[in-house]
């Protein structure tokens, strides 16, 4: 049985933008970041971080380091995520997973059994919203990160953050049901 997901974005989305986040103490969770992910998980969405880290592959903090980052934003999330892929290429290395390519969803979709047709990718940077597209999902621009709202989107959707993208995504799927009892 195929499920939807809702990725996320990591760093400007569920946590505090700080550039090349190479130490757990720089970690904090953003608001409406672990309300969106207890909502959507409650909904029946896999739940899954794609984060690019070119930190890693630029040389700035190791891959260690990544880990142990990640790890403390779980932590401090405290919600629990189904899967988190994250691309440590520099961005001049071709080919490259790194979002805008679909390929960390496309690699999820495959491994959690997602329905992309029915999922959303939620981020800060129109590299998110142009990954989530390329994956066939919707996608939802948030201005938590580093995006102005000023700037031109492809996003479905624009809000102030993760809070406000899962409300959002919650009532798409409501409408959808009353129209398929219609
Ligand atoms: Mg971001």
């Amino acid at each position: 049985m195929m499920r939807p997901a809702v990725f996320f974005d990591r760093d400007g989305t569920l946590m505090r933008e700080v550039g090349y986040c190479s130490n757990p103490r720089d970690v904090a969770v953003l608001d409406g970041a672990r309300e969106a992910v207890r909502w959507l998980r409650g909904a029946g969405f896999a739940i899954v971080v794609v984060t690019n880290q070119s930190g890693i592959g630029r040389g700035f903090y190791t891959d260690d380091d990544y880990q142990a980052v990640h790890a403390e934003f779980l932590r401090r999330l405290g919600e629990p995520v189904d899967a988190t892929y994250y691309a440590p290429e520099h961005p001049d290395v071709e080919p490259s997973r790194r979002k805008p390519s679909p390929a960390m969803l496309l690699e999820a979709a495959e491994a959690l059994g997602i329905d992309l047709r029915e999922s959303f990718m939620i981020g800060d940077r129109e590299g998110d919203i142009e990954a989530g597209h390329n994956a066939g999902c919707q996608s939802i621009l948030v201005l938590s990160g580093i995006t102005e709202a000023s700037q031109t989107t492809a996003a479905e959707f624009v809000c102030r953050d993760a809070g406000e993208a899962a409300r959002w995504i919650l009532d798409q799927c409501e409408a959808r049901k009353a129209a398929s009892l219609a």
